[in-house]
């Protein structure tokens, strides 16, 4: 008999989870007794949507990944609101705060971080608590606090305009309360975009309602038990019911900095994604710090769940992990975000495109360095992603006109208009730029649909899981299924009294349209949300998109693809 290995993976978040699922889906259960500690009191969830909670345009329970059963049902011990205080490196034993003490053969922090809080005065009592109607926003329990208070508040305050502020924003608006967002930095988003862009957000956003103080921070928090105002640098006041605080994060290190494990920013982690001074503990998702980069994304944590749980599952054990690209699609606020590499250009000789629209909220840019994308940013019409990312991901030269990765030729019903010598240049109208080029053979190769015909009760978490990985569905609905399926054979065998044998099982058909190189992600994710091991499970197809047409409308899309100029014409 094989003797299991004691694995312990301390934090059940984002990365935590995956780690954890992408171990049972090699067979990892075979090789190691697992036991999960996390401090929250829930079941693993997509921190991701507490955005969306918070707005209200999710429920609670939609946000679940693995149920409390599916631990259960894969032999995982689950500790539920249990931290782990201290581990022992010499006796290999991991210490909890409710004194459980866990021995392991191998250890994975996945701790994740926590909202780095500023110095501001009068925020805290002599206790250290906040004052009532000041929060941070990271977990479950933040999104409950804050919208608890939000019922009853009608103004508020939110530090920081980086991406989680501006979504704490967007949920306190939803809820009816007068939003201010306070920034350092003179434009929101300065991790991810150029000053241009942050212009053309601050203005899409202001006209949803939201007003922003840039250039100021806030120095005191007023109040008498409770937020009443907040103080700024220039001395200026804003009154204010609640204060919402999201001026970055801080991984959560300090237990392995006590147990003498190496730590920067972050734990140090080699290729391997081991400690680089003790092998037999890991580290992975934003408390991990690889070739000195530290991420904030749910995606780096993944790829590095899939690393480690294919090196110790033995499915391939030198698996390594290279780092993350630096490309990020984003919703902020409803409003569409693409970004990768370099933000601005860095030499002489880099290429620049841009495409600014502020009315209609698009902004657009490429920079080029020797023939190649070095980085961009879509903001508002995020249409061309696909082929700028697979560009940029496999360092391709750039083919054509490079206004064509920003403005994609659009495809008409009828053929393909041969370009005009008459036709306005690609960047004077990218509208027009889209009907006038004959596609590549790569163009009209690269869609597939894929087809899957899944159980009713396993379409949410498919729908979560292959959102996450940015892919929407294209069309979904219910429909029964009645075959040759191996269920209904089982059941055909089984229920032969019935006289047919056969029951009308209910079903979900989900398509997708996607390019071809991302049908596999897209299956496997298909695979991994849908196989139960139970009778029943369904099929998946993949099918060529040869052909396709699109319907011509009689107008054109005003408000998505044309330029201010063309809208003013079109108006007349
Ligand atoms: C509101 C919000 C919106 C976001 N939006 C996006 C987005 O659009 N795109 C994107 O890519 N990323 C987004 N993020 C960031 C993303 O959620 C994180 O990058 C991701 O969750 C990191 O995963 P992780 O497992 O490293 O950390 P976490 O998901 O934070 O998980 C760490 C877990 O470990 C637990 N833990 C910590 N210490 C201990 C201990 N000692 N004992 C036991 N348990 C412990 C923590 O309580 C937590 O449950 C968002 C984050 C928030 C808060």
């Amino acid at each position: 008999m094989v003797v299991k290995q004691q694995l312990v993976v301390v934090g059940n978040g984002m990365a935590g989870g995956r780690f954890v699922e992408e171990l049972i889906a090699r067979n990892g259960g075979e090789h190691f007794d697992i036991v999960v500690f996390g401090d929250e009191p829930y079941g693993n969830y997509n921190r991701i949507l507490l955005s969306s909670v918070l707005a209200g345009s999710h429920e609670t329970k939609d946000i679940f990944l693995n149920s409390i059963e599916w631990y259960q049902e894969n032999g995982i011990t689950l500790h539920l609101g249990v931290r782990v205080e201290s581990i022992d490196r010499a006796r290999k034993m991991v210490c909890t705060a409710d004194g459980i003490q866990q021995r392991y053969d191998r250890l994975v922090f996945a701790t994740g971080s926590k909202p780095f809080v500023p110095p501001i005065e009068g925020l805290t009592n002599a206790e250290g608590q906040f004052l009532s109607g000041a929060f941070v926003f990271r977990t479950l329990d933040d999104a409950f606090r804050l919208m608890k208070h939000a019922a009853e508040s009608r103004k508020a305050v939110v530090i920081g305009g980086g991406l989680l502020g501006l979504e704490a924003a967007r949920g306190l608006l939803n809820r009816g309360l007068e939003v201010h967002v306070v920034e350092l930095m003179p434009h929101p988003m300065t991790m991810q975009l150029d000053a241009s862009a942050g212009a053309v957000l601050q203005l899409r956003l202001e006209n949803m309602g939201i007003r922003f103080h840039f250039g100021k921070s806030i120095t005191t928090a007023i109040g008498n038990g409770k937020i009443d105002a907040v103080k700024f640098s220039d001395g200026s006041m804003e009154p204010c019911d609640m204060l919402v605080i999201s001026a970055g994060i801080r991984p959560n290190v300090e237990i392995a900095k006590h147990a003498g494990l190496t730590v920067e920013r972050a734990i140090v982690v080699g290729d391997d994604l081991a400690c680089v001074n003790d092998p037999f503990i890991h580290a992975i998702g934003e408390c991990a710090q690889h070739r000195g980069q530290t991420y904030g994304l749910v995606a780096p944590g993944s790829e590095q769940a899939k690393v480690l749980a294919d090196r110790l599952s033995g499915a391939n054990s030198q698996a390594v992990y290279s780092g993350s690209n630096t490309s990020t699609t984003l919703k902020v606020m409803g409003v569409d975000l693409v970004v990768m590499g370099d933000k601005e250009p860095t030499n002489d000789s880099d290429e620049v495109l841009t495409y600014a629209d502020r009315r209609h909220g698009l902004y657009k840019k490429i920079i080029l360095r020797e023939g190649r994308v070095s980085g961009a940013i879509l903001l508002g019409d995020c249409t061309s992603a696909p082929r700028l990312l697979r560009t940029f991901h496999k360092n391709q030269r750039v083919q054509g006109s490079p206004a064509e990765l920003l403005f994609p030729p659009r495809k008409t019903s009828a053929s393909w208009e041969e370009p005009s010598p008459a036709a306005p240049s690609t960047e004077a109208s990218p509208y027009r730029a889209r009907a006038s080029r004959r596609p590549t053979p790569e163009e009209e190769t690269s869609l597939k649909e894929v087809i899957a015909i899944i159980r009713p009760e396993r379409w949410l978490k498919t729908k979560l899981k292959t959102e996450g990985l940015g892919i929407t569905a294209f069309a979904h609905h219910r429909v029964v299924g009645r075959g040759r399926q191996r269920g209904l054979q089982f059941l055909a065998r089984r229920g032969a009294a019935s006289g047919t044998g056969f029951r009308f099982l209910p079903k979900r058909m989900v398509s997708w349209i996607v390019p071809e190189d991302q049908v596999d992600t897209l299956v496997q994710a298909i695979i991994e949300t849908n196989r139960t091991g139970q009778i029943g499970d369904g099929k998946i197809f993949v099918l060529p998109l040869d052909g396709v047409t699109q319907i011509p409308a009689d107008e054109p899309d005003v408000g998505t693809f044309e330029t201010f100029e063309m809208a003013e014409e079109i108006r007349g």
